[in-house]
């Protein structure tokens, strides 16, 4: 193993991705040491439980002093309060970043508190699964999944390149770009998706004449992989939808015109066109498995006969 990139990490949030990142950046010997704090006694006590952190402090403040490295791990409308408690507090050169699936939003909310001495790099692991808390964490989530830099214009090159090699140390490929872009770009591939998810599970949920056992008893079919989606952390993508606002209604526009065209192709029995469009999404797919971004496994790779 090679030096460690970081002396002191701190994790402002120990969540799902905040003790995934404690576990990693600990299996890879990424960091000398790491202090963790939460809201919550509760979760506090889990992580000094769990022993994923050196230390544990009580307070947000307490937790940044001395760190060459934080992150803020917690809902996206949280940040910026958060970077208003930890900005004097912050060391002199100390690197900050989050990882919000949101970007726009945390370079208006934490920028402006955050002192001059530090350098702000803004980050998103594009990982995760829909469970929540510090248990739900492990080190491999970021293996082999892209990390989304959006560093404000003027960022240190250096400052950027040190967190990239931290990232990489866990396994994660980097990419840079603009805060609005990525918000456009995370929009379509994640934002809308979950809002379709959340959707046609409230749809069914809703449903009188299909019996709630029903729903349930014959889930094996595509509603099932959406009530995974569907079962996300109420809270992280509540802020996920009000902080990316703009973009995610943009993109539902364009979604809710394509499925009306899509509707008038039933109504008309246009087979062709619909066998068309399943074609084409078809090869998106192969292009997703081809890049390494999911399993070619038949059913995402579920066991069978037996749950999972
Ligand atoms: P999580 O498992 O629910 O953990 C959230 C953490 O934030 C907990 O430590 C929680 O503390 C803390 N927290 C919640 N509300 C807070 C508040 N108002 N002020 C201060 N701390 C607060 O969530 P997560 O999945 O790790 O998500 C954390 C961040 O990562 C979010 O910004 C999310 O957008 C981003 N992200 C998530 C995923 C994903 O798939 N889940 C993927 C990429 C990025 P307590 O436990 O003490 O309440």
């Amino acid at each position: 193993m090679s030096e460690p990139l970081f002396d002191t990490l701190a994790l402002v949030g120990v969540g799902l991705i905040g003790s995934s990142i404690a576990r990693a950046a600990r299996a890879q010997g990424a960091v000398r040491s790491i202090v963790a704090t939460a809201r919550s006694r509760k979760t506090r006590a889990r992580v000094v439980e769990l022993g994923i952190a050196d230390k544990v402090t009580e307070t947000n403040a307490e937790a940044v002093e001395g760190a060459d490295l934080v992150i803020v791990c917690i809902p996206v409308g949280a940040c910026g309060a958060v970077a208003e408690e930890i900005g004097s507090h912050l060391a002199q050169g100390a690197i900050v970043s989050d990882v919000g699936s949101v970007k726009a939003s945390i370079v208006r909310d934490m920028g402006p508190h955050l002192p001059d001495t530090v350098h702000f790099v803004p980050a998103h692991p594009v990982a995760g699964t829909e469970h929540s808390g510090p248990d739900a964490g492990f080190a491999e989530l970021f293996e082999n999944r892209w990390c989304i830099f959006t560093p404000p214009p003027g960022t240190d090159p250096q400052a950027i390149e040190k967190l990239a090699a931290f990232w990489r140390l866990l396994g994660a490929k980097v990419e840079i770009m603009s805060s609005e872009h990525h918000d456009i770009v995370l929009a379509i591939t994640s934002h809308v998706p979950h809002l379709i998810a959340y959707n046609i599970v409230g749809t069914a949920a809703d449903m009188e004449q299909v019996t709630q056992s029903e729903v349930v008893k014959f889930s094996a079919g595509g509603f099932r992989d959406f009530t995974r989606i569907a079962a996300s952390d109420p809270l992280m993508w509540r802020d996920v939808f009000l902080n990316n606002k703009d973009a995610v209604l943009e993109m539902l526009g364009r979604f809710s015109e394509d499925l009306a065209a899509l509707q008038r192709l039933i109504r008309w029995d246009d087979g062709e066109a619909l066998e068309a469009l399943f074609t084409r999404t078809r090869a998106l797919r192969r292009g997703i498995i081809e890049a390494g971004q999911d399993t070619a496994a038949a059913d995402f790779g579920r066991p069978h006969g037996h749950e999972d």
